[in-house]
């Protein structure tokens, strides 16, 4: 069930945003388990030096994750492709880059490099290049990130291909991120990309831990399709103490046993999340027709 054409590589997604507890590590491990199921295979990385998706995929990160296993090195210049890195886990078709407390280092390792390397080192690409090869291996990259626009997080939006940024319709929430867009866009016209904003496949917004009973919620639902238009997927989250156990049980509600919840609460959970994935799908299958279609030069 493999639908990569020939010629292409993995599409890469960064999960990202502002805030820490919008559920960017929910979205990252539920959308890497989707598309697995339905065939491909995915690399998951994680560069949140917390290390909540390597719990998820039940690691302990400071007990069972070295800083070599993580993508310190890559920061640090020591390795220069992420292989080194790579573990399998205990879901089919989904490997791991783990993360630890140390890879917080990363954000002096990187600035510290760039003044002693100067021009021919940049600092918002060593992501970028160091996954080159796992690119041909996989079908997706998934990287969580951090909840900074830390140097981590500027080197995962830079590495993909495509953006999800998961987003409860609460007033805070929305004004952070819209906080982050900004800083992220004026960033990368300094940073090169020749002064133009990074381009994306696809960049998208998704409403999550939607409770339909908060009537306060509708009225920033409206500020965000205002802010971010139609990268807002119309695919909706919904709040549910399913989502949240299930990541207390250290998987996603695509690990839930019968029982362990209501079934009803638990479908309700996984046809949300299975849409999410068949609309990011989507995006992958567009993104690999344009990589394999010639494009006229302008
Ligand atoms: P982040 O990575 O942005 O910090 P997490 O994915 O860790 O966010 O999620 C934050 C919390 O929200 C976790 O406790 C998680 O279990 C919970 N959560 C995730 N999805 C849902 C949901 N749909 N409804 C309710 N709680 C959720
Ligand atoms: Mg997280």
């Amino acid at each position: 069930d493999r639908m990569r054409p020939d010629g292409a590589e993995a599409i890469t997604i960064a999960v990202a945003n502002f805030k820490g507890g919008v559920t960017k590590t929910t979205t990252a491990l539920t959308l890497a388990q989707g598309l697995s199921i339905r065939g491909h295979k995915v690399l998951v990385i994680d560069c949140d030096p917390q290390g909540s998706l390597t719990t998820l995929f039940g690691i302990l990160p400071d007990a069972e994750v070295e800083a070599q296993d993580t993508i310190l090195p890559l920061c640090l210049g020591e390795q220069d492709s992420i292989e080194y890195a790579i573990r399998g886990t205990y879901f089919d078709g989904i490997d791991l880059v783990p993360a630890t407390s140390l890879l917080f280092s990363a954000e002096f390792a990187l600035p510290g490099r760039q003044r002693d390397e100067g021009s021919s080192f940049q600092f918002w690409n060593v992501l970028h290049y160091g996954i080159d090869l796992a690119r041909q291996h996989y079908d997706a990259i998934v990287i969580d990130t951090p909840p900074s626009l830390s140097y981590v997080t500027i080197n995962a939006m830079m590495a993909a291909d495509g953006l999800i940024t998961p987003l409860p319709p609460n007033a805070l929430d929305f004004a952070s991120s819209v906080q982050f867009w900004d800083l992220f866009y004026d960033l990368t016209k300094e940073l090169g990309s020749r002064g133009r904003n990074k381009k994306f496949d696809f960049v998208n917004v998704l409403l999550s831990k939607v409770d339909s009973s908060d009537i306060a919620s509708n009225v920033v639902r409206e500020w965000i399709s205002a802010a971010y238009g139609a990268k807002v997927l119309s695919i909706e989250i919904p709040k549910t103490a399913t989502a949240a156990s299930a990541s207390a049980e250290f998987g996603s509600i695509y690990d839930m046993k019968p029982g362990s919840a209501s079934s009803r609460t638990i479908k309700r959970a996984v046809d949300a999340y299975d849409q999410f994935v068949d609309a990011v799908e989507a995006q992958m299958v567009s993104a690999w027709l344009r990589q394999t279609t010639p494009t006229e030069t302008s």
